[in-house]
């Protein structure tokens, strides 16, 4: 029985704004995910950690998802999954070293139990009215895959994070011929990576970073640290080459790189020379022009090791005059601020300091104009939605998407949460199931700190909840409260009942005997979904679980 005809395409994060992505296929009653990434904040939401997609869409429906199919294993294509996870029971479908970076990620958080499975470029995967051929793309990430879903409305084919470097790091070049295969085949729709679509004519290989590299490293009298995102394993690698190269030690300062770049060792996307690879502690008693050494901070994220080295504050390594550091990545649109102070600290310890702004010292993962018309016209879509982007960039791809012969009217710029329903021969965008961030503080260690407390714009327009219980440790049991307090949302006084309420809910969440970890997370979704259905407010909600 086929409850609607229609083919659903749900994308719940990553469309009109850089991050958290997450796509949704829906058919027949069955949902397919694409990806569950995360975004870092943006200027007006401090002190939050991280933001992930609003899921209620799927975790409404729960029974009928099929899966989480995993494009690449950067954050924001994995950093939301162990949240999914934690609710949602189903399997993950991702090559060798997306799952590598997955369980580390898993791990960290504390999610275990879950169903997963490698899958590599070429492989078919069968999953109810989904029927999902990989294929390999190019990115600054090795093991990226686009999708191409058979569907009995027609073939949906999804880029993934694209872009189409003939000289990888790793060798292993976009397969052009599955591409033009597909677009012989006939697609329906293509879901095709925005993020530079600003950009003219061809992004540079990946390769051209190691002469830039190997130009520093080559100048260098003291130290070279270099600085990018903990999954960029294509960048780690060149850093480590070069190093070598130049009679240099290189070591990994970090918890979640080390974890990443042992892992990626093992599982043989990492070529580390023999001995060149040492601890932190190790490197100290080296001549500094031995010492290369590999960590995060490239955004500026507050706890990174580059960022605490900045505020003399790592207590491994000082920097000192004459030590060379490369801020490897460019600024994901609201990190401006934290980089920019990150670099003022570096050049005031007497670094040397190189960034994208001064020296090449980054290349974008990401196809640009000329490569996106490629796809376009290798696929030749039906139907083109532009994802992974801000919305100016998803209007630039449309363009580019008319100009190589799309009409206008088949093409569909849309928004995290709206809807686009197809069947063999039209689409349309029929509404929109959420808008919403959810906003995660210290996701798996439930710490909070001063935090949302400044998050001025929310708290003007629809105030805040603070909700703090007692828990005995260890168990699900409430030795206090919840006490909720309220400001700028309603008078507790004056809504006595809602608040009696709104603490059932809030036990109701803590007695459900669910991870741990995401007791702050779940507290925070039930009571945001609660307020809003008896309000149609959300007001920021903060929860305090201390344990006695
Ligand atoms: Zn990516
Ligand atoms: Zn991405």
């Amino acid at each position: 029985l086929l409850l609607n005809s229609k083919l659903r395409i749900i994308p719940l994060g990553g469309l009109g704004q850089i991050g958290k992505n997450m796509m949704v296929l829906e058919y027949d009653g069955h949902l397919l995910i694409i990806d569950a990434g995360l975004m870092f904040p943006e200027n007006e939401m401090l002190g939050i950690d991280i933001v992930i997609p609003d899921m209620s869409y799927v975790l409404e429906r729960k029974d009928r998802v099929l899966g989480i199919i995993v494009t690449h294993g950067h954050e924001d294509h994995i950093g939301a999954l162990p949240y999914l996870l934690s609710q949602l029971r189903v399997p993950v479908y991702a090559t060798r070293l997306t799952q590598g970076l997955i369980e580390v990620k898993l791990r960290e958080n504390h999610t275990n139990d879950v169903e997963r499975h490698v899958i590599a470029p070429g492989d078919v995967l069968p999953l109810g009215p989904f029927r999902t051929e990989f294929f390999r793309v190019n990115h600054s990430i090795p093991d990226g895959v686009g999708l191409a879903v058979e569907t009995d409305v027609g073939l949906i084919v999804h880029s993934g994070d694209f872009k189409l470097d003939s000289t990888p790091v790793d060798g292993l070049p976009t397969d052009f011929a599955k591409l033009a295969d597909l677009g012989r085949r006939g697609v329906l729709l293509l879901l095709s990576d925005s993020t530079n679509a600003e950009t003219p004519g061809y992004t540079p290989s990946e390769r051209t970073i190691a002469r830039i590299f190997e130009d520093i490293f080559a100048r260098a009298n003291g130290r070279v640290i270099v600085a990018t995102f903990a999954s960029n394993i294509s960048r780690i690698q060149q850093a480590i080459s070069i190093a070598h190269k130049y009679g240099r030690y290189a070591a990994i300062a970090g918890r979640s790189m080390s974890n990443n770049v042992r892992m990626a060792m093992d599982l043989g996307y990492l070529k580390v020379p023999d001995d060149c690879l040492l601890g932190i502690d190790d490197i100290q008693h080296l001549p500094q022009r031995q010492v290369a050494i590999v960590c995060t901070g490239s955004q500026g994220e507050p706890t990174s090791a580059l960022v605490r080295m900045a505020r003399g504050e790592f207590q491994p390594i000082s920097l000192l005059p004459g030590d060379s550091v490369i801020v490897s990545s460019t600024p994901i649109p609201g990190n401006e601020e934290l980089i920019n102070r990150t670099l003022n600290n570096l050049f005031r310890l007497g670094a040397d300091v190189f960034y994208d702004e001064l020296l090449d010292v980054h290349v974008s993962g990401h196809a640009s104009q000329e490569e996106l018309k490629l796809m376009l016209n290798m696929v030749q879509p039906k139907f083109f939605v532009p994802v992974h982007g801000e919305y100016r960039h998803l209007v630039l791809h449309a363009r580019l998407a008319e100009q190589v012969g799309i009409p206008r009217p088949n093409i569909f710029v849309m928004e995290s949460g709206q809807m686009l329903e197809l069947d063999s021969q039209s689409a349309q965008i029929v509404g929109r199931v959420s808008d919403d961030y959810v906003l995660v503080d210290g996701l798996g260690v439930g710490d909070i700190g001063e935090v949302v407390l400044e998050d001025r714009r929310l708290l003007s327009r629809n105030g805040f909840l603070v909700v703090t219980l007692v828990m005995e440790r260890g168990t699900n049991q409430v030795l206090s409260g919840p006490e909720i307090i309220s400001r700028g949302f309603v008078h507790v006084s004056e809504s006595e009942e809602l608040m009696d309420r709104a603490k059932a809910e809030v036990l109701k969440t803590v007695k459900d005997p669910g991870n741990r970890a995401y007791l702050n997370a779940r507290i925070k979704e039930a009571l945001s979904r609660f307020v809003y259905n008896e309000t149609r407010r959300r007001p920021l909600i903060l929860p305090v679980v201390m344990e006695a």
